[in-house]
């Protein structure tokens, strides 16, 4: 894969193993297409809070939702955010204990999400990250209504200050360390879908959808 090798910008440029570093959009959409849980960072007050939360990825965007009462996406809104999405591909066992790591995916991005305001809009984004999820789920659903609209928020985060970071491979050891009768080596580490069940109240003759059935066969 041909590699962006600037940073888009000082602060997003990765210092520290720097060959890690992948900063072309196709490396790093790969990594955020490939995991909806994301962690947004902001301050509130003077005080650091990182929350949890679902994103999804549209062309240049990423976008998260919440409840509009949500403090987390109050504070994000207009504010300087890190929206952070990390894969854990496994654990690396060392022949010394610093030397122990992690293989992993992650992507950084710095940026002022924006309130998306207008309501058709705000639904349409809301079914598109559903639709993301479970191609096919959205036209099979209750169409969302005028409240369900209005007590939820959704930001959008332009990936235009991004990085990603990825680690894969062995540990790496001090070389006089190969001679020691040690294992060592990598635990790879997978995210596995289980059987979907229902939830008791399914009407006769609903059948279990393809998007449930074939769901996360891209993901993580
Ligand atoms: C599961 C896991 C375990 C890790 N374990 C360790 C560990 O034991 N020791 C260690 O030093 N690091 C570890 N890392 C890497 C860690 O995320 C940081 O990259 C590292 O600590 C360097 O931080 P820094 O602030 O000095 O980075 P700098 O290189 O100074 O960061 C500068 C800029 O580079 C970008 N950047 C830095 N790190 C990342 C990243 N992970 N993903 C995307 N962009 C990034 C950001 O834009 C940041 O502002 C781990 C990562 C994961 C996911």
């Amino acid at each position: 894969m041909a590699r962006e090798s600037k940073a888009p910008s000082e602060r997003t440029r990765v210092k520290r193993l720097n060959e890690r570093a992948v900063y072309d959009r196709q490396g790093i959409d790969a990594i955020l297409d490939a995991q909806p849980l994301c962690h947004v960072g902001y301050v509130r007050d003077g005080q650091p809070f990182v929350t949890p939360t679902f994103q999804w990825r549209e062309g240049d965007h990423v976008y998260f939702h919440g409840s509009s009462a949500s403090q987390a996406l109050r504070s994000a809104r207009d504010a300087d955010v890190c929206l952070t999405v990390s894969c854990f591909d496994g654990l690396v066992l060392a022949r010394s204990g610093m030397h122990h790591s992690a293989n992993y995916r992650a992507v950084m991005i710095l940026g002022r999400p924006t309130l998306i305001e207008d309501p058709e809009l705000k639904s349409t984004l809301v079914n598109n990250f559903i639709e993301g999820l479970f191609p096919g789920r959205v036209e099979t659903l209750r169409p969302n209504n005028a409240q369900e609209i209005k007590a939820t928020s959704v930001l959008s985060l332009p990936i235009s200050e991004a990085s990603a970071k990825v680690r894969t491979g062995n540990p790496v050891d001090d070389e006089e360390d190969y001679a020691l009768p040690i294992w060592a080596g990598v635990i790879p580490l997978h995210t596995t879908v289980g059987t979907a069940h229902d939830d008791g109240r399914i009407l006769d003759g609903v059948e279990v959808p393809d998007h449930v059935r074939n769901f996360g066969k891209n993901m993580f």
